[in-house]
C-alpha cells in the first residue's frame, strides 16, 4: 500500500534520501510512544542529515527556503511517518519561522545559521496570545518595558519541548494591551521549566509550561512589538493554520493505507474506505491549494462543509475543521474495522486514534472549535 502523496515526485526535497528519511522514521516511531516516550533527538538528527532542518530557513542563512506548498507537503509526508517528529518539527519551525519573518537582522545573522544545521533548538509557547486562556482576565504573562528591553512575568502555558530548547519564541501583554514577541533564552534567570504532564498522546513532544519571574530580556532579543495583537503580524502561521491541517491529512492518510491493506483480505470495507479516501483526496488538493495562496481568507461564521462554494471550501478555518472531521472519523473507522484487537495498547489503529484526539485541542481558533462542537451536537454539514 502507497502511503505517499500523489504530489510528492513534484516536491524539489523528495528523492531516495527522502524516502529513506520517511522509512527510518516510521521505523523508530515506536520508541516515541510510553514507556519511554523518548524525545525525539535521534529523529532531530536525521531531519538535519537531510536537510530538512532547512526548509524554513532562509538561504541566505544556509536553509533551502522551501514555497508554502512544498512545506506542506514535507509536513504531510511526515506525519504519515511519525506524527510526533512532524508535530514537533512544526514548534520548531513556528519559532524559525517567526525569527526569519522579523526585522531584526543581528538576531537572525546570530540565530538562523545554527538552528538551520540543528546546533540550536528553538520552540514556540504563543498559544496564550491565540487560543489558550483568552478568557481569563489578567494576561498569562505581564511585560514591562524598560530601556534595556522587557521584563517578563508569568506562566507560558504551553511549549513543546520545553527543557530540550535553547530558545523560545514567546511574548506577552503590556499595561497598555500592547505585546511583544521575544526570542527568549531558555537557561535565562527567572526561567523554570515545569515537568510536563503525561498526556493522551504525543508524550514524547515533552510538551510542559514554563514559569518566568522578572526575567529580563534584552531588546536585541525582540521579534515584535510593542504592537496590538502581535501574532497577527509577520510570518510563521496564526493558530489554526495550514500547517495544522497537513499533519491532520497526514494522519488520516497514514490511518487510511493501514485500512486498506486490512481491505484487502476484507472486500466488505471498501464501502467505508472508497468514500473516505475520495474525501481525502479532495482535502489534500484544497490544501496544497491554499497554501499557493499569500493570504487565504479566514472564514468566521460558516462551516465550509462539503456543499459549501469553493471559496469557502478553501478558507484556512474550514480546511482545519474538514481535516479535523476527516482525521477523527477515518481512525475510528480503522479502530472500528481492527475490532478488538485495535484497542489493545501498541495496536497502530489506538494509537492513531488517540493521536488524532490531539488535533481537536491543537491550535484550534474559535470557529474551528465552534464547527466542530456543532458537528458532535448535528452531525457533520449541518
Ligand atoms: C500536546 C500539546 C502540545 C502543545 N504545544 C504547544 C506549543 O509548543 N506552543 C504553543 O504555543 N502551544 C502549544 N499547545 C497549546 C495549544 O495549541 C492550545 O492553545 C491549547 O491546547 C488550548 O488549551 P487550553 O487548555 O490552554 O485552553 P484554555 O482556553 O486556557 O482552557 C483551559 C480551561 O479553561 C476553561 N475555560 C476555557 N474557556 C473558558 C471560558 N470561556 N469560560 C470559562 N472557562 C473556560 C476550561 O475549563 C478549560 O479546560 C499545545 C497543546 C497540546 C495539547
Amino acid at each position: 500500500m502507497d502511503f505517499h502523496s500523489p504530489h510528492l515526485p513534484g516536491a524539489t526535497f523528495a528523492g531516495p534520501a527522502f524516502n529513506s528519511l520517511l522509512r527510518r522514521l516510521s521505523e523508530l516511531t515506536g520508541e516515541l510512544e510510553p514507556p519511554a516516550a523518548a524525545w525525539p533527538a535521534r529523529q532531530f538528527s536525521l531531519l538535519a542529515d537531510t536537510g530538512v532542518l532547512g526548509w524554513v530557513i532562509p538561504r541566505a542563512y544556509g536553509g533551502s527556503e522551501i514555497d508554502g506548498r512544498e512545506l506542506m507537503l514535507g509536513y504531510r509526508e511526515l506525519s504519515v511517518a511519525c506524527l510526533v517528529t512532524a508535530f514537533v518539527l512544526t514548534q520548531r519551525n513556528g519559532a524559525c519561522q517567526r525569527i526569519a519573518g522579523c526585522g531584526n537582522e543581528e538576531l537572525k545573522a546570530e540565530l538562523l545559521p545554527p538552528l538551520c544545521t540543528g546546533e540550536l533548538f528553538a520552540t514556540v509557547g504563543v498559544s496564550h496570545l491565540t487560543t489558550s486562556r483568552q478568557h481569563l482576565s489578567k494576561p498569562s504573562v505581564a511585560v514591562r518595558e524598560t530601556a534595556a528591553g522587557f521584563v517578563l512575568d508569568g506562566t507560558v502555558p504551553w511549549v513543546t519541548g520545553a527543557t530540550f530548547a535553547d530558545y523560545v519564541v514567546t511574548g506577552g501583554t503590556c499595561s497598555d494591551g500592547r505585546q511583544v514577541l521575544v526570542a527568549l533564552p531558555a537557561a535565562s534567570e527567572g526561567v523554570t521549566q515545569l515537568e510536563p504532564p503525561r498526556l493522551l498522546a504525543l508524550n514524547a513532544s515533552q510538551t510542559g509550561s514554563i514559569r518566568l519571574e522578572h526575567v529580563h530580556v534584552p531588546r536585541r532579543l525582540s521579534i515584535a512589538g510593542p504592537v496590538e495583537d502581535v501574532m497577527k503580524r509577520g510570518s510563521g502561521g496564526g493558530a489554526g493554520s495550514l500547517t495544522t491541517s497537513s499533519l491532520a491529512v497526514g494522519a488520516a492518510a497514514a490511518a487510511l493505507a493501514r485500512m486498506q491493506d486490512e481491505a484487502e483480505r476484507r472486500p466488505q470495507l471498501a464501502e467505508t474506505i472508497e468514500p473516505l479516501l475520495a474525501e481525502h483526496r479532495t482535502l489534500e488538493g484544497d490544501v496544497l491549494t491554499a497554501a499557493t495562496v499569500p493570504f487565504p481568507p479566514l472564514l468566521r461564521g460558516g462551516q465550509g462543509g462539503c456543499d459549501a462554494t469553493p471559496d469557502a471550501r478553501l478558507t484556512i478555518e474550514s480546511i482545519r475543521h474538514r481535516a479535523n472531521s476527516l482525521v477523527l472519523r477515518a481512525t475510528q473507522a480503522y479502530l472500528a474495522a481492527s475490532k478488538g484487537a485495535g484497542f489493545a495498547a501498541g495496536h497502530p489503529a489506538e494509537r492513531a486514534v488517540r493521536e488524532a484526539l490531539f488535533f481537536l485541542v491543537w491550535s484550534c481558533p474559535q470557529p474551528v472549535l465552534s464547527a466542530a462542537l456543532r458537528e458532535f451536537a448535528c452531525g457533520w454539514g449541518t
